[in-house]
């Protein structure tokens, strides 16, 4: 269907991303679904951690000066920083562009942000142009978050006592699953309470666009639609939606895991991985390291450069980690971990349970080892464990907890049942991406709602 505007021509939708991983890859895929639903497609990015045009030669693509430069370092102390940077320098470019492109005769039909890119409420405002929000994390997540910030004074701080104590009315989190990287007091210092309150915040966006699915998040989707008044379209798993699965990432993949994987057994290799973002104590790599090397069994491990506190790459692998484990161990950079998880070979992911790895997994039909970091993270490990029952809690990272871990969930009775739940919950979550399912027909909706978006006067 070709969504026409003035003249015969597409109506077209601008996205503004937030410029990591994790959040890049849905809104490029949300770009792909609404494209092949016959709107044409604008990427707004910032100069930082641009996507690369030539993966989606379908979209236009315009770089906003951000005021960081395309090598900022964004490791996790600057980033809050650098989020605010982002979002005071961009608004007038984003203004003249947009401003541009009308008067050249482009009918916009909406803007859709991230909702860390909270600047583009007041663009949107100011040009009377529809403004939709992208939550591209877990709905139970973005049900936390709203209802824990009304309440920081009443929660935080909490004694160390009351860490397995549940959260209150938001089962089944515990306090250690607050969705928040609180300091050691058990706190939030007033600058993060501030972030999550201006990125909660959806202003005047008319509706809400999320990467989860309605039979997987029922409850918590019908809060935050009640909470926030606007329609919420849960439209997820993105990757299975979009017709082209064009690549979206930043970073070069090292494909030479693929012959690898194909040299192994089914379901015999643990893929382990802690995302694009998080940074891990070495006290922990090493300890998971020692776990893999006596568990005895194949895995392909993601070493980020930069993943681990005082480290560049590998330094922390303990001597002879290579003659231990021979070819049954393979360290990359970054996998291609959409293709890894759907090989054979692979049985189980150890993983930090961002939201796109998790839908990723459970996709795949892999049953996940649950090692959370921080923020959403924690919420979803619980929903994998407690709520799902297709991920294995790992309270602590020590070498024989893991080691255990491994073994129960590639070779025990607790990891048979659970792959025999992720198998099944993938069939239920891919059909609802299919015709009459509830992500289809929330697309349907969506399409239909942005159509009939006029600017308003
Ligand atoms: N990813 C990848 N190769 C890797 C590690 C990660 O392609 O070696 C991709 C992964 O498929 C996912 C994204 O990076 O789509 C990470 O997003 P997620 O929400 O899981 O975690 P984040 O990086 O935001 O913490």
């Amino acid at each position: 269907m070709e969504i026409q505007g003035v003249g015969g021509r597409r109506r077209r939708i601008i996205l503004v991303p937030f410029p990591v991983q994790g959040h890049i890859t849905p809104m490029l895929q949300l770009g792909s679904i609404l494209h092949a639903r016959g709107f044409s497609i604008t990427v707004a990015h910032t100069e930082y951690n641009a996507p690369h045009p030539s993966t989606h030669p379908e979209f236009m693509f315009h770089a906003l000066s951000d005021g960081l430069g395309a090598g900022y370092d964004m490791s996790f102390d600057k980033i809050l920083g650098a989020i605010y940077i982002m979002n005071e320098r961009c608004k007038v470019p984003l203004v003249q562009y947009v401003e541009n492109q009308t008067a050249c005769g482009e009918e916009i039909a909406c803007i859709i942000h991230d909702n860390i890119m909270f600047f583009v409420d007041a663009v949107a405002t100011r040009l009377k142009i529809p403004g939709i929000v992208l939550a591209t994390f877990s709905a139970s997540y973005f049900q936390a978050l709203t209802s824990i910030i009304p309440r920081f004074d009443a929660i935080f701080p909490y004694q160390d006592l009351m860490l397995e104590e549940p959260l209150p009315d938001l089962h089944p989190l515990r306090y250690k699953d607050g969705p928040f990287q609180p300091t050691q007091d058990n706190d939030i210092p007033e600058p993060i309470r501030d972030f999550f309150r201006i990125t909660n915040d959806i202003r005047s966006a008319v509706a809400c666009i999320c990467n989860s699915i309605d039979y997987l998040e029922h409850s918590s989707l019908s809060k935050l639609q009640t909470h926030y008044k606007v329609p919420f379209f849960p439209i997820g798993p993105f990757h299975k939606l979009a017709s082209s699965n064009s690549p979206t990432n930043l970073q070069e993949e090292d494909t030479s895991c693929l012959p690898w994987l194909d040299s192994q057994a089914p379901l015999s290799v643990l893929y382990v991985s802690a995302g694009s973002v998080a940074v891990v104590e070495k006290h922990a790599v090493v300890e998971t390291a020692w776990g893999l090397i006596n568990s005895g069994r194949p895995f392909l491990w993601v070493v980020r450069p930069g993943s681990v506190h005082g480290v560049q790459w590998t330094e922390f692998l303990p001597e002879g980690f290579q003659e231990l484990v021979g070819d049954r161990g393979l360290v990359v950079k970054w996998a291609p971990q959409r293709r890894v998880l759907s090989h054979p070979a692979v049985g189980a992911f150890m993983t930090h349970c961002g939201w796109n790895s998790t839908l990723e997994s459970i996709c795949a039909g892999v049953p996940m080892i649950c090692q959370p970091v921080f923020s959403d993270q924690l919420v979803n490990a619980r929903y994998l464990s407690d709520v799902w029952k297709v991920g294995l809690e790992m309270e602590v990272i020590d070498r024989d907890v893991v080691e255990r871990s491994v073994r129960m969930m590639m070779k025990g009775e607790e990891g048979k049942d659970m792959r025999k739940r992720v198998v099944d919950l993938k069939q239920k979550v891919e059909s609802c991406v299919e015709k009459d399912g509830c992500s289809y027909k929330a697309l349907n909706e969506l399409v239909e709602f942005i159509s009939s978006l006029h600017h308003k006067d």
